[in-house]
């Protein structure tokens, strides 16, 4: 019956996310921009499965050649719709009742902002991550309304110099002050009717005094997310600067009941627009802006540390160093599905940056990545891929 395929194809997704991993880790690598033509690419080698080679070409020989694994790697003619595919997965597992926290990192430039929200006043087909992944929550929760009841709200904050501000405020950027307290509390909820979760999940509610949105449509999201734009652009100094030194978070609550039975689910999904994450030399730099450089440095360390102690599977976990990591705390380890896209420019003269990003990545990755290519009761993921497609099919054709 119905129930039990939707059921069955259920827990074959959870299934498959669980072989690929709580973290996972994309490299962008961004084109080159117009007037760019004629310099030199640091990439030499994209494969298939996720390996990179970047190559400095000033530097002749081996020791110019370094090469990366990650779960994947994007070329330069990456389309963001063939992005988001690989992201949409983490969806269904947000609305199965897991927490999902999806950030990009990388160099002021390197395409961050592209990723997550894409070009100002984009066309749908340059939607960023957070647009599709709001549209797909609509998508979904409808073709599910026979069983669940979805609400889907927004918040959305910056953080500056370790101070949180509601980017969605009414009031206006002069409300961001004083800074928006964190609170850190877990709600327990029963077990998922279905009895594909078993264990309790956590609230992601962690800046309760950031305006909260209900959004119901695709038109709801884009005059949020124009908001929050604007207000993230207003507190700048010179165009766009201020928006390379803060982080900023949009969190959508989702929260489901059961038709029949009423049992409510919780979950939360983050997407995160981190600040510049270039070395800013110490002895240029002084007052506001070797501060703002502190605090970026910090907290962009505290996330690394966060990363690697859950890759480890560190039973200390230091969420307590930075707001970030506080505010992301319920959706980063658990049961939580964490993914980085790491961007970088192929510039050449970013050579080094580049480098240190890949370098970042590398050390929150490695232990994880190792394991989650490994297979699990015999069977691997192109089988339940495959398993998952088919009872989709018999899904769409009982509808
Ligand atoms: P960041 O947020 O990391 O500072 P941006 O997203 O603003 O970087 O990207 C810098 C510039 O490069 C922008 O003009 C942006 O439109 C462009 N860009 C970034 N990634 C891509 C891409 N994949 N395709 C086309 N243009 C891109
Ligand atoms: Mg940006």
């Amino acid at each position: 019956n119905y129930y039990a395929i939707l059921a069955e194809n259920q827990k074959l997704h959870n299934e498959l996310q669980e072989l690929k991993g709580n973290i996972r880790v994309y490299c962008r690598i961004r084109p080159f921009l117009r007037g760019q033509t004629g310099k030199q690419t640091i990439i030499e080698y994209i494969g298939e499965n996720g390996e990179l080679v970047v190559v400095n070409p000033s530097k002749q020989g081996k020791d110019g050649h370094r090469s990366f694994k990650f779960n994947k790697v994007y070329g330069p003619a990456a389309t963001q719709v063939e992005v988001f595919s690989d992201t949409q997965p983490l969806l269904q597992s947000l609305l199965d009742g897991y927490n999902v926290c999806i950030f990009a990192y990388g160099q002021t430039g390197s395409g961050k902002t592209h990723t997550m929200t894409g070009p100002e006043s984009a066309s749908e087909d340059e939607w960023g991550v957070n647009y599709r992944a709001l549209n797909d929550l609509f998508r979904i929760s409808q073709t599910r309304e026979r069983t669940y009841k979805y609400e889907i709200k927004v918040q959305m904050v910056e953080i500056y110099n370790e101070q949180v501000h509601d980017l969605l405020s009414s009031d206006g950027p002069q409300k961001r002050y004083p800074s928006l307290a964190i609170v850190i509390y877990f709600v327990f909820l029963d077990f998922h009717t279905l009895g594909i979760l078993s264990t309790s999940q956590t609230n992601g509610l962690s800046v309760p005094d950031a305006t909260m949105h209900p959004v119901a449509s695709t038109f709801d999201v884009i005059e949020l997310m124009e908001t929050g734009l604007r207000n993230r652009a207003q507190g700048a100094t010179a165009l766009n600067e201020r928006s390379s030194r803060s982080h900023s978070v949009v969190t959508i609550h989702v929260h489901g009941t059961d038709t029949k039975t009423g049992a409510s689910l919780r979950s939360s999904l983050h997407l995160v627009d981190l600040a510049g994450s270039e070395r800013v030399d110490r002895s240029e730099v002084t007052g506001d802006r070797l501060k703002e450089a502190q605090h970026i440095n910090k907290s962009l360390s505290a996330l690394g540390d966060v990363i690697f102690a859950l890759a480890q599977k560190s039973p200390h976990v230091p969420y307590r160093n930075s707001k970030l990591t506080q505010i992301l705390q319920s959706s980063l380890g658990g049961q939580a599905k964490t993914l980085m896209f790491v961007q970088l420019n192929p510039d050449i003269g970013s050579f080094s940056e580049s480098v240190n990003t890949l370098k970042f990545a590398e050390r929150v990755s490695g232990v994880e990545l190792g394991a989650a290519r490994n297979s699990k009761d015999g069977r691997d993921v192109r089988e339940l891929m495959e398993q998952v497609a088919s009872l989709k099919d018999t899904i769409a054709k009982k509808d």
